[in-house]
């Protein structure tokens, strides 16, 4: 039995005899004094328990297996990859409310369906979230439309749909079957490498291959996605589609229902724990065509899978960063290979693991070099501000592009990565900066709230007015975030709207969709934000990107900043000019010579990760190494690093070829939240003998001496080493 613990191993327990054993079905059994939810893993003939001593199943919950055999073997072999407690592991497969043992089925939910009879003229009625609620149903052509849907639009989206319902125009049905979907728009031609691409993907359908879709961004690798959904369809398979947590916006969902017939559902943080069961049971039993959702998405059950898309493969979020650390690229191909389909990871700055991964012939590489449509690639430039007269951070040069751009009814995205209004508050008299008293870090000032926080632990504290060391007034805010530059832009451009989009501005529920609509409606003709709007998002009108702080990727800690810099650049400037207007692409940076950025800038992304990837390859870093980090926290340093001594020692005796282990050091940042944070690095050439060394640590790392007096983790394939 696996029981949701930070134990390793499994658990046995005596079996109700007059049930079937029934791995991967869920169970009550007693663990320690509570009573748990855990799954089924074996059956065994003898336990090496005492027979006085094995407690006995309190109850048995499902009579067919909630993860199913090919689910439990991916999970089993991911448990021993990233060396996590099976129970854990399995239990974060689970919907919430499986967890809690409610039934594995379909429920009876609500859908809303706009009624035909209604006449035109009194829709202009009723306030905007009306307006946006009738626009929502009417587009579905009478197309049932289910409650998350409409949330999307505003947390009061219910009282304006119950007047709706009222006056007749909206009817709601209870159903338990999630009601199929028709698809209502038309696929345009395709261009010849999407031509290409799509065949490639076809004559794989039945079998496992891995490709990379190289599209720049606009070229079209949706449609390459849309065309082999709808192949798989028709062969009675089912879709898995994985994106970034922030492109799933009503945007994409809708384009996906314009395109694809058959039953669509999604699994992402915006839903409600019924309904993610809802979908989650839907893609288990097969009801499912398309399933479209988020990193965890990966692990929901799929009787007839037949296509893993995973979209924008390059980004971080598909990393899961905590308690189960596994990353839904690498699982997707580990699922693909087991039920033998393709798997497609389309981006336009892959993974310098996936180009790797095309050297080295386990990916096929399915190049869109052109974009779709009129849309021509935009053009970048440096812009050099050393010894320029900024104003607050913008150089003169920006602000006339920004100022012609708008006067040829251009759009112009400012792009900074950092939220709040300056990241330092420092005094002028005593040279202290406010800082986070729980973190090495300082507080950013945050205008809008009168606050500093901590980006890092989430403390809150009111602005000071005095210094904290010297008690000096002469406070300056130091460097700049979002909220500062849209200030300095609705200063310079008083007559036009400026939406600034980050996580602070769109926070509430529906803010962002709502952000974004100005954004693509043209109504923001300035826009400023974080990588929040480099993903995905499709602006019709931009036709300027400024990039303001490109400097700082290049003097990361991190080995991946580089790398890391390259993408968020070439993502940032591929919003710009995607429709019939070329775009424009200005970077600020005070080191225009530098070789890294002058070969992105003049010759592209690939020619970038090239010399990047060399001089990974020169220091042996991922992905020509394989790297993991044993993690220690605690409230006394010394107590950290003791246990990672005791590891680092472990590791020592049980050491399975030449690896490296280096530290135990302090992590980049060495104290969060109160706790002081310290880790251990374990680097080899040779994926087998670090997963080896791994599994004997594991098997004994929670007897060392330390390892009850701080919080510890193993990350393998860390995406980042703080
Ligand atoms: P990507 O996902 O590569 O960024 P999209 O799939 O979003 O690109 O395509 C960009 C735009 O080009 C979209 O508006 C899409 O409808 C359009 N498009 C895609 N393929 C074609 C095609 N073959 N002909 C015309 N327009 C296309
Ligand atoms: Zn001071
Ligand atoms: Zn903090």
């Amino acid at each position: 039995m696996a029981v949701p613990s930070p134990l390793y191993g499994v658990f046995d327990y005596r079996w109700k005899q007059h049930l079937p054993i029934i791995p991967g079905s869920r169970v009550l059994v007693p663990f320690g004094r509570r009573s748990v939810t855990g799954v089924v893993v074996d059956e065994i003939e003898q336990s090496s328990v005492p027979e006085s001593k094995l407690r006995a199943v309190h109850k048995v919950f499902d009579t067919e297996p909630v993860l199913p055999p090919d689910i439990m073997n991916l999970l089993q072999w991911a448990s021993r990859y990233y060396h996590h407690p099976l129970g854990e592991v399995l239990s974060s497969a689970l919907p919430v409310l499986l967890r809690r043992g409610k039934a594995c089925e379909l429920a009876e939910q609500e859908f809303y369906r706009w009624l035909p009879t209604t006449s035109d003229t009194e829709h202009q009625k009723g306030g905007a979230v009306q307006q946006q609620l009738i626009a929502c149903l009417r587009e579905r052509k009478g197309q049932a439309v289910p409650a998350a849907n409409l949330r999307l639009i505003s947390p009061r989206w219910r009282a304006s749909l119950k007047a709706l319902i009222e006056r007749g125009w909206v009817g709601v049905e209870q159903v338990s079957q999630l009601p199929s979907n028709t698809a209502i728009g038309e696929a345009p031609n395709l261009l010849a490498e999407q031509a290409d691409a799509v065949d490639k993907i076809h004559k794989c359908l039945g079998k496992f291959q891995g490709f990379l879709l190289k599209g720049v961004t606009g070229s079209g690798k949706t449609e390459v996605y849309l065309r082999c959904i709808e192949e798989a369809s028709a062969r009675g398979l089912q879709s898995l589609v994985l994106v970034p947590e922030i492109s799933l916006t009503p945007q994409l969902m809708s384009r996906f229902e314009h395109r694809l017939s058959g039953c669509l559902v999604s699994l992402h943080s915006g839903l409600n724990d019924t309904e993610r069961l809802q979908n989650w049971v839907c893609a288990a039993k097969g009801h499912a065509d398309v399933v479209i959702g988020t990193r965890s998405s990966i692990l929901a059950p799929m009787p007839k899978l037949g296509l893993i898309v995973v979209d924008e493969e390059h980004d971080g979020s598909l990393k899961q960063q905590d308690g189960f650390r596994y990353h839904a690229r690498d699982l997707a191909m580990m699922r693909a290979r087991d039920m033998s389909c393709p798997v497609v990871l389309g981006t336009a700055t892959p993974s310098f693991e996936s180009l790797n991964n095309v050297r080295a012939g386990r990916l096929v590489e399915l190049p869109l070099r052109q974009r779709a449509g009129d849309a021509v690639p935009p053009t970048l430039a440096l812009v050099d501000i050393r010894r320029r007269k900024l104003i607050e951070g913008m150089s003169d040069r920006l602000m006339d592009h920004i100022k012609s751009h708008l006067e040829d009814d251009g759009q112009a995205l400012v792009f900074i990565n950092r939220r709040g209004f300056a990241p330092t508050l420092l005094c002028n008299d005593c040279g202290a900066a406010a800082d986070c008293r729980r973190c090495d870090a300082h507080m950013t000032v945050h205008v809008r709230t009168n606050q500093l926080r901590c980006h890092h632990c989430g403390s809150e504290r009111q602005m000071p007015v005095v210094c904290d060391s010297c008690a000096s007034e002469n406070l300056d805010r130091v460097g700049y975030g979002t909220e500062r530059i849209a200030d300095a832009l609705v200063e310079a451009f008083p007559d036009v709207r400026v939406a600034r989009i980050d996580r602070d501005s769109t926070r509430r529920k529906g803010a962002l969709e709502k952000q974004l609509d100005r954004a693509i409606s043209g109504e923001a003709r300035i826009l400023v934000g974080t990588q929040m709007l480099a993903k995905g998002h499709h602006f019709p009108k931009l036709t300027l990107v400024c990039i303001l702080d490109a400097d700082r990727g290049l003097f990361g800690t991190d080995f991946r900043s580089l790398e890391h810099m390259g993408q968020l650049i070439v993502q940032v400037a591929g919003r710009a000019g995607r429709e019939s207007r070329a775009g424009t692409v200005l970077i600020q940076t005070r080191n225009p010579d530098n070789p890294m950025l002058q070969t992105l800038v003049k010759e592209g992304y690939e020619p970038f990760a090239n010399v990047a990837m060399d001089d990974r390859k020169m220091a042996e870093l991922p992905p020509f190494s394989f790297m993991a980090l044993v993690r220690a926290e605690a409230v006394d340093a010394r107590e950290a690093h003791a246990f990672l001594l005791q590891v680092a020692e472990s590791l020592e005796l049980h050491k399975a070829g030449t690896l490296d282990v280096m530290g135990p050091a302090p992590a980049p940042m060495e104290r969060l939240g109160g706790r002081f944070r310290a880790q251990l690095l374990l680097q080899s050439n040779k994926r087998s003998t670090l997963n080896d060394s791994l599994f004997r640590l594991s098997t004994g790392i929670d007897q060392l001496p330390g390892a009850r007096k701080c919080r510890w983790s193993i990350d393998v394939d860390p995406v980042d080493l703080f």
